[in-house]
């Protein structure tokens, strides 16, 4: 006979989604069960942080003081070799009006350290976390998901009830298939080949911790210092350049680099590491996706499990760790405050696709904004972008009806102009005449930066939280902690206009 046990919330993945999700319901005293599949530490790539995830939800878990002695590399912004400069230029965080000055950083981590020290703050804070415990299937009540199958350690198979299951299991596992299904992205259809190097240069501070990104003749690179000698390196090409992996993935990235004049210069001196966990030149492909669905009855998906755009502006673990915020909020409110489960998880979707869609607006204009006409893999882009739109919009239109996630690749195509504008003007900035941007360009950088870091005030909750607007009408806002979801009060509502 197969053993039960009962818990408030189980959490399929120990990645940044499923372990933030956790911590925040363990912190509001629910019994959280936590299954990974693999023992940690384990390998994932997404090194490149955003300051909303180090200075918001890393807060929230109590991992501030923790992390400031980790070692990571600080990350002051970007920096790019892009569209029509032949120079590369940067923005900083600290040029957003929205993110004061002492938090105008994240961090460049190695993921496995990272994770690990999310995982064991889990831990901790009191979820039951259990690794090499892999979920194999959803157990329901009717329609509604009441708790998981699992195999433990010993090759047992085990059962967990519980009111709400999240679905942190990332990109690879199928259970967000009992949402919905999976919409990828005419736009965004790249893939990456990827792995590590010892030695490679550094700009000079305070660039020095920035991520690199240098568009090419295929695609682009990113370029993330992990340490002061350590690299991860990674070309981004369309997945229509596929053949070009056939001479193998040493050759590939061989050939990739020579094509990419400031990679080869900040490799010329460096080996690449072919021992150990970052010994391996790595290949992924099919991450732009949107479930057309984030939530059912007892059940959300956050992180992987729900959507992915890009490695571009490093928006992974922040849409992760944001969406488990939501979605820890959502359910603390159900649990602790008996509100609405339709209600909550509402606004859980709405906040979750809002920013989704911002960062796919952001990233489809900076993908466009590449000038060079000539090669294939940008003109690729735009013509994709054009027929893509049309196409999904007609198909939406005479399908009588636009599902969620349909919605979601249907891009706004005016604000992506307005953003495009904002960024050539930035990129036609001199470096020279002004190495670290001068006042004038700071309010095109600000638009930018906003755009980009737009999430990281609004995950970003100190202790004390001002009055706050709903974003939607009839819309919840957040508890003054930040934990659960409140109702707006008649004034709050009547600021923001609705
Ligand atoms: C090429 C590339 C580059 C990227 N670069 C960046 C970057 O620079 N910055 C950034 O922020 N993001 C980046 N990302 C995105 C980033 O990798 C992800 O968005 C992020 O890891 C998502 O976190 P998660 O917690 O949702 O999932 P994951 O980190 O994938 O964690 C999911 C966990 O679930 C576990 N699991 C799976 N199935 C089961 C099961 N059945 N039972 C139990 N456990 C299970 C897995 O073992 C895993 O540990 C990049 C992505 C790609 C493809």
């Amino acid at each position: 006979m197969q053993i039960a046990e009962d818990f408030d919330v189980v959490v399929i993945g120990g990645g940044p989604g499923g372990s933030t999700a956790s911590t925040l319901l363990a912190m509001q005293n629910h019994r959280v069960l936590l299954l990974e599949r693999d023992k940690f530490p384990r390998y994932q790539i997404g090194e490149s942080l955003l300051p909303a995830t180090i200075h918001g939800i890393c807060k929230m878990l109590g991992l501030s003081e923790e992390l400031k002695k980790a070692g990571f590399v600080r990350k002051l912004g970007g920096t790019f070799r892009w569209g029509k400069n032949a120079e590369p230029w940067t923005f900083n965080f600290s040029t957003a009006s929205t993110i004061s000055a002492p938090k105008a950083y994240a961090y460049q981590v190695e993921r496995q350290k990272f994770d690990t020290m999310l995982l064991r703050n889990a831990a901790r804070k009191g979820v039951d976390v259990r690794e090499q415990h892999a979920v194999k299937s959803l157990l329901f009540d009717g329609d509604r998901v009441c708790g998981v199958e699992f195999v433990d350690t010993d090759g047992n198979t085990r059962i967990a009830n519980a009111m709400y299951v999240i679905d942190a299991s990332g990109h690879q596992s199928h259970v967000y298939k009992h949402v919905g299904e999976r919409i990828y992205s005419n736009f965004f259809q790249n893939l990456a080949l990827f792995g590590y190097y010892e030695g490679g240069d550094r700009f000079p501070a305070p660039r020095d911790g920035n991520i690199f990104c240098a568009a090419f003749e295929e695609g682009w690179f990113w370029y993330i210092p992990l340490s002061n000698t350590l690299t991860s390196v990674g070309a981004v090409v369309s997945k229509q350049y596929v053949d070009q992996l056939k001479v193998g993935h040493e050759e590939a990235m061989n050939r990739f680099i020579a094509s990419c004049p400031e990679i080869s210069r900040l490799l010329a001196n460096a080996r690449r590491v072919t021992e150990g966990v970052y010994g391996e030149l790595r290949v992924r492909r099919d991450w732009s996706y949107t479930n057309e669905r984030f939530w059912k009855p007892g059940m959300v998906l956050v992180g992987d499990a729900a959507c992915f755009i890009d490695p571009v502006f490093s928006s992974g673990v922040h849409l992760a760790t944001y969406s488990a915020l939501l979605a820890a909020r959502s359910i603390n409110s159900i649990l602790t405050d008996e509100m609405d489960e339709d209600r909550c998880f509402e606004e859980f979707e709405k906040r979750y696709r809002r920013e989704f869609r911002n960062f796919y607006e952001f990233l489809t204009a900076f993908y466009d904004m590449h000038q060079h006409e000539d090669s294939y893999f940008w003109k690729a882009r735009k013509i994709l972008k054009t027929e893509a739109s049309m196409q999904e919009a007609f198909v939406t239109l005479v399908a009588g009806g636009s599902s969620m996630g349909d919605e979601e690749l249907l891009v706004d195509n005016k604000k992506i102009e307005q953003i495009k504008g904002e960024l050539q003007v930035l990129e036609n900035v001199d470096e020279d005449a002004a190495p670290y941007f001068s006042a004038e360009k700071e309010a095109f950088l600000d638009v930018l930066v906003e755009e980009a870091t737009q999430i990281q005030t609004q995950a970003s909750v100190g202790s004390k939280r001002g009055a706050e607007k709903p974003l939607f009408e009839n819309g919840l806002i957040p508890s003054a902690d930040g934990f659960r979801w409140r109702e707006a009060t008649a004034s709050s509502t009547a600021a923001s206009g609705m």
